[in-house]
């Protein structure tokens, strides 16, 4: 019997109403398109909105000398030269005006003393660059899209989650979902698609990320023919909570160490010395996570594993203004005033530089109609992300994801989506309900989450890359039995047997992707290749679904112009 469901038809639909998905929203919305915007929560609890230290621009408010070749350095350099440089390009040459509209819009920044946005120091940038609101930026950025997309008009569906793009042969037609309230079923028509989802956190234990990073994104868009690239570089951000357990991988801003923040070992030592005397704690996010880790491991890690983060030097008013939410956070998770004592941290699982392979120009994917922006792309950031470059990555290529999206959508005539398709993805979620038996989506989460925890962490060598995708395997084969209980009316272990499927599709495209690069390089760190591999410095990874078989191929990335060259070389 065919499940009954409802159908929706835009020009363009957006998956996610983060800063990605809402900053393509909007632009489309201003080429006259028809916006439906889906996401899996209510709309402003994206991600997104977790975001703290800032955005990062070139506007030199605060560093004269800031400009778009710094920035564009700064990227390259922080991404070990993997970056798609022409997007790094485009983003360095952007971002500011992309600030400047947001403070159009209506955005409170915080103030340099003649008025203009206040930009404060982050890791891996040479000047002060990060335009913010104390430590709560994601939030200004989120509350300014949301406003004013709401106001031109865009359809928002919330808590509807969706589970498989449809086709009208090699083009995207639609996507199919359900709400996650009562579980029935929606069908959407649409000329183009932007994925706005996010990473992939969630498939790690200690991790900084939401409920909602689990993937779907990236597998959505694998399942329907695109290409996955640079799947191994996964940010551990060096400062998480590491007590107590229930708080474990909540993030501590960058901006406390942007602040002004030392990092010690138990000792007391003031560790970064050695592991990069030039930048210390202001080193790059993968060194400083092997910093803290490295402590750890050999013995002077604190009582719970991690390191000592110390802003108490500065005075209390400050602390309180400009991190306030790490000032509560510590306060009522931790009971640690942090304006009068150090904190404890440790790496924590935070973002993916890898994902959907899209054009530099268009953030269009190889499959005709689809667009990717935000996390789910992959590109701009290489071997690794600076902080602060992800919210302005939101703003450039969500922009230009809307644009092209619009325009696609303009130059398409009718598409039609067979049934059979439909009828396919309803059969595929309802199974779990009908098995008698069958592993609990929750155990099948845990085992994975440990997986990925200790096979494919911070430190990586092929035995564990070997044992974690045969591990991931085993997985693969629980989780397409599990069994669900309950009913289709707001039931999480349904939805989370569903979640599964993407973060193993995703975990596996990671595993995969570490295992072939035999060097280490920004996040990815080999353990048994340690060193830089010149012939490597050249290749990404892609990953392509060939039938049921998930397929490795290199790509050479493509000669950078000589005046960008010469920019990348300057001291
Ligand atoms: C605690 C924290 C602090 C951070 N601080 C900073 C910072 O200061 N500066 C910086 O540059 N970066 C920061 N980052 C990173 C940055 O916040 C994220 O990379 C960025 O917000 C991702 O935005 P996005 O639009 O790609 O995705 P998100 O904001 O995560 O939005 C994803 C959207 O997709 C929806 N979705 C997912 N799956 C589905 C599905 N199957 N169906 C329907 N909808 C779906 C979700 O509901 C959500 O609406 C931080 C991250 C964290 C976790």
């Amino acid at each position: 019997m065919t499940e009954k469901y409802e159908t929706r038809e835009h020009d363009i639909l957006i998956i996610g109403a983060g800063g990605a998905g809402l900053r393509a929203a909007i632009e489309a919305l201003a080429q006259g398109a028809s916006v439906g915007v889906v996401c899996k929560s209510l709309l402003g609890k994206a991600h997104t909105v977790m975001a703290e230290g800032g955005i990062a621009a070139a506007m030199s408010n605060v560093d004269a000398a800031d400009d778009w070749r710094t920035h564009f350095r700064d990227t390259m350099r922080g991404g070990k030269f993997l970056n798609n440089w022409r997007m790094a390009q485009i983003h360095a040459h952007e971002s500011p005006e992309r600030v400047r509209e947001l403070e159009q819009w209506g955005a409170l920044f915080d103030r340099t003393a003649d008025g203009n946005i206040l930009q404060r120091a982050f890791g891996g940038h040479s000047f002060k660059r990060l335009c913010h609101v104390g430590d709560r930026t994601g939030l200004e950025m989120i509350r300014t899209l949301q406003d004013r997309g709401v106001h031109m008009g865009f359809d928002v569906y919330m808590e509807c989650a969706i589970t498989r793009l449809l086709k009208d042969g090699e083009r995207i037609a639609g996507a199919l979902g359900y709400w996650r309230e009562n579980g029935r079923f929606i069908v959407f028509k649409a000329k183009s698609i932007v994925i706005a989802t996010g990473g992939i956190g969630k498939a790690w234990r200690i991790t900084s990320n939401s409920w909602e990073y689990t993937g779907d994104g990236m597998a959505l868009a694998y399942d329907a023919g695109a290409e996955l690239m640079d799947m191994e570089f996964v940010q551990f951000h060096p400062t998480g909570m590491v007590w107590p357990p229930g708080v474990q991988g909540i993030l501590v801003t960058e901006a406390v160490r942007g602040e002004g923040g030392v990092l010690t070992n138990k000792d007391g030592e003031r560790f970064m010395q050695r592991y990069d005397p030039k930048k210390m704690e202001l080193s790059t996010r993968d060194v400083v996570a092997r910093a803290i880790y490295t402590e750890a491991r050999e013995g002077r890690g604190t009582e719970h594993g991690g390191a000592y983060l110390d802003i108490s030097h500065k005075p209390a008013e400050y602390v309180k203004k400009k991190l306030p939410s790490m000032y509560h956070q510590f306060r009522e998770l931790a009971d640690v005033d942090i304006t009068k004592g150090p904190m404890e941290v440790g790496p924590t699982c935070h973002y993916m530089m890898g994902g959907i392979r899209v054009d530099a120009e268009s953030a269009q994917t190889n499959v005709p109609g689809l667009f990717a922006a935000g996390e789910a792309a992959a590109g701009l950031h290489g071997a690794n992300r600076l902080g602060g470059n992800s919210l302005s990555d939101l703003l450039v290529f969500g922009r230009r994801a809307g644009l092209a999206a619009a325009a696609q959508a303009k130059q398409t005539g009718p598409t039609a989506i067979d049934d059979a398709q439909v009828k396919d993805g309803t059969r595929e979620m309802l199974e779990p309900f009908e098995r008698s038996d069958g592993d609990s989506p929750y155990d099948v989460h845990r085992d994975l989450q440990e997986t990925m925890q200790n096979y494919v962490g911070i430190f990586r060598n092929e035995e564990d890359l070997d044992r974690g995708l045969n591990e991931l395997q085993k997985l693969k084969q629980r989780a397409a039995k599990v069994r669900v209980d309950g009913s289709r009316l707001f039931n999480p272990g349904w939805h989370l047997a569903r979640d599964l499927k993407s973060m193993l599709t995703v975990s596996e495209a990671v595993a995969l992707s570490a295992l072939e690069r035999r060097e280490s390089r920004g996040a990815h760190s080999r353990i048994d290749y340690p060193n830089y591999d010149e012939q490597w410095s050249k290749l990404n990874n892609i990953i392509a679904r060939d039938g049921e078989t998930m397929r490795l191929r290199h790509r050479t990335i493509a000669e950078m112009p000589e005046d960008l060259k010469q920019i990348v070389e300057q001291t």
